[in-house]
């Protein structure tokens, strides 16, 4: 029976393994964490927890067109639940209801044709099947003509700034394309969160033989096999590896051997572990969420966007208002979002400090705040949290087969120029595995 290794067991690594399982190769899945689930996963509060379900470290839901990652949920068996929440923004000093054609044309923060003219935009690069094109094009030079400029400055401008910080200028359209193409008003969620639907994947993958090792963090990948030059010379050829290669070839993941291996882990990662796979130079920021538990409704609906100047945090997140607080112990779990720069100041904060700094913000936004209803902080962080797609980035993506032979690539900065999420991260998990099989079936 052939052998894969899958590094990480994110939403790529997981849905790479099912497909293997399902045509009987023989899987380990190596997880550096505790918990399998990647920037995905989930968390009960340490102590004396009457959460029901786990809640992601970073808040997430799908769109109800995500075929992929609803396809993989009904196949282990973990129930979607659709869900119509309310997305606001924050601007004009409140909270403003901007997630549909008609709630758009009610803003008043912008004029009427600057309203028209916007919706227009939206709807023109919602109409292209594949944006991939327009990623010769910045966002900062082509979004005020797109969407026109007054709509841009109010709206996108201090969305794309409170995002992407210092790197802005590079971001391009087809990114953004990408995000606004994929859109639904409605959300889908799991039954217990996306941690109850990697459970369910993590049964499936074990009933079918597979592992998935968790706290294995693997430090080096090399291939053992030799190919042939043009000249017909060889490389990769390790005079050490001669054993392994007599006997069939293959990768070693640790001194493990495995017939191919798939690298789920973020580009940096990837480089630092496998010699010879050289990955675009792009830049990533770290994802950082504070989460505060507490018995008070800040937020009138589940989502709202900072459309504001220099705010400390760049998106509020209740989960209660989203899915029942009953599965919380009765509680609303407030998010405070932020993408961050390598080396940003809060980086280094404590959650105390973050409280303390973003306080009188949250009290703009609900005048009654008190710091005295929170019964919980979190606090965490991800480098490698949002990849940075410069333009015409498609030329310098690399392929899934690396040029190390038997090992693949399938990575979060790969599904461009869609932007990361969980079903795309299953949509290539698939393909790679694909492409696997069908190697090694031929070879
Ligand atoms: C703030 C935020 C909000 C998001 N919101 C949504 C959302 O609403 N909906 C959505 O669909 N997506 C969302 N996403 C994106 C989504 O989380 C990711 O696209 C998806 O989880 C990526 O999965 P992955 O498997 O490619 O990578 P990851 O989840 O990063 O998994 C990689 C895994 O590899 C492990 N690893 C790293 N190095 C090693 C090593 N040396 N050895 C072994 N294991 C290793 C890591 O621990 C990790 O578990 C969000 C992301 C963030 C940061």
């Amino acid at each position: 029976m052939k052998k894969v290794a899958v590094i990480g067991a994110g939403f790529t690594g997981l849905a790479s393994a099912v497909e293997l399982v399902n045509k009987g190769f023989q899987v380990s899945i190596f997880e550096a964490s505790d918990q399998a689930g990647g920037l995905a996963g989930g968390f009960y509060p340490p102590m004396n927890s009457s959460w029901k379900w786990k809640l992601e470290s970073y808040y997430h839901h799908v769109f109800t067109n995500d075929a992929d990652i609803i396809r993989l949920a009904k196949m282990v068996g973990s129930p979607v639940l659709i869900k119509k929440p309310i997305t606001n923004s924050f601007v004009l000093n409140q909270e403003i209801q901007m997630d549909s054609p008609i709630s758009l044309l009610r803003f008043s923060g912008i004029s009427l044709f600057s309203r028209l003219r916007m919706g227009v935009g939206l709807a023109l690069l919602k109409m292209i099947p594949n944006g991939l094109f327009l990623e010769r094009y910045r966002v900062v030079d082509s979004l005020p003509l797109l969407l026109g400029k007054e709509g841009y400055r109010v709206v996108w401008e201090k969305l794309l700034r409170a995002k992407f910080g210092p790197y802005i200028d590079q971001v391009n359209l087809a990114w953004f394309w990408g995000r606004v193409s994929k859109r639904t008003k409605n959300l889908g969620y799991f039954e217990g969160g996306f941690a109850g639907l990697v459970e369910k994947i993590v049964e499936y993958i074990e009933k079918k033989g597979g592992r998935v090792r968790v706290e294995s963090e693997i430090a080096t990948v090399r291939s053992t096999e030799t190919r042939n030059d043009e000249d017909g010379g060889t490389r990769d050829d390790p005079a050490d590896s001669f054993a392994v290669r007599r006997a069939g070839g293959g990768v070693l993941v640790d001194e493990e051997r495995f017939d191919a291996v798939v690298m789920t882990i973020p580009a940096p990662s990837v480089e630092r572990l496998v010699q010879g796979i050289n990955f675009p130079k792009i830049d990533y920021l770290w994802g950082q969420t504070l989460i505060l538990e507490t018995s008070q409704k800040l937020l009138q609906g589940y989502w709202l966007n900072i459309l504001e100047d220099d705010w400390p945090f760049l998106v509020m997140v209740d989960q209660a208002n989203f899915i029942d607080k009953k599965y919380y112990g009765g509680s609303h779990l407030v998010y405070l979002g932020n993408y961050l720069p390598k080396g940003h100041k809060q980086l280094k904060m404590s959650k105390e400090e973050l409280l303390s700094l973003y306080a009188p913000f949250i009290k703009k936004v609900n005048k009654y705040f008190s710091k005295k209803k929170i019964k919980n902080l979190f606090l965490f962080r991800s480098p490698y949290a949002q990849p940075v797609f410069p333009v015409n980035y498609a030329q310098k993506n690399p392929e899934m087969r690396s040029p190390v032979e038997g090992v693949y690539l399938a990575n979060m900065s790969m599904v461009y120029p869609y932007d990361r999420g969980t079903n795309y991260a299953v949509k290539m998990g698939v393909e790679v595995a694909r492409m696997i099989i069908n190697d090694l079936n031929n070879k």
